[in-house]
């Protein structure tokens, strides 16, 4: 079987282990690296049927060396490591390997996350870009925050409170537009980073905000995904 190319999501724990390890590698042989090649093989599920269901230590131990490749600590020794890790390695490493913190966080989410949404239930690959954080937490996110019951509690709790439903990036009214059909045209996005998702086994309505579908589209198109009020001040600026 041919080995397909690591997705995010193991690219994600494979950094994090290697920055636990990264001044000395445990032996290929050794039980903390087969322990990390069974959590490993835990995500492979949710990474879609095509995907090769799983990576033997070698193939691991190949990956630990394209990060040493582009480690600075590692290469400053006059050390090599394994050319060619290629453009997701690279991107990845320039995002979380000064912040080993978050990249923790993270890693440990889509651990506890593995498994939760099936692949089907929370996909839409026209709308959804997948996340800096991979698919899983991306799939949960939007699992989320199509739960029917909430996203009617939301709407009812809002309409109690403001009277009216307005999209909280553009602030489009939807009562003016739609008139008694506005709460099916809104939407709802949650805004908890995705790294506390797997945490909360509960959402709150104040997690979740009423937004448009356009903007909700464009929230999701950009990775990182922007932020409501990051969102909101872009507008401004362009609209002026
Ligand atoms: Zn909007
Ligand atoms: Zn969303």
């Amino acid at each position: 079987m041919t080995q397909k190319n690591w997705t995010r999501d193991e690219l994600i724990l494979a950094l994090d282990f290697y920055i636990d390890h990264r001044t000395a590698l445990p032996p290929q042989s050794s039980s903390t690296a087969l322990q990390f090649s069974r959590e490993l093989r835990k995500v492979a599920p949710d990474m879609g049927a095509s995907h090769a269901a799983y990576r033997n230590l070698n193939a691991i131990f190949m990956k630990l060396a394209n990060f040493q490749a582009i480690d600075p600590q590692y290469t400053a020794q006059g050390r090599k490591g394994l050319q060619r890790g290629g453009r997701s390695d690279a991107n990845l490493w320039e995002l979380f390997s000064s912040d080993p913190k978050r990249l923790k966080e993270i890693a440990n989410a889509i651990k506890q996350a593995a498994g939760q949404v099936s692949t089907h239930e929370g996909d839409d690959v026209d709308t959804i870009v997948e996340a800096t954080e991979g698919r899983i937490l991306s799939r949960l996110h939007t699992f989320r925050e199509r739960n029917r019951g909430l996203v009617k509690a939301k709407k009812v709790e809002v309409l109690k409170r403001e009277g009216k439903l307005a999209c909280e990036v553009c602030e489009f009214d939807f009562d003016n537009a739609y008139g008694a059909h506005s709460t099916a045209a809104i939407e709802v996005h949650h805004r908890l980073p995705l790294s506390a998702l797997p945490e909360q086994r509960k959402t709150k309505l104040s997690d979740l905000a009423l937004v448009c579908a356009n903007c909700h589209r464009i929230i999701h198109s950009r990775n990182p995904w922007f932020e409501i009020d990051e969102l909101r001040k872009e507008l401004r600026i362009t609209v002026g």
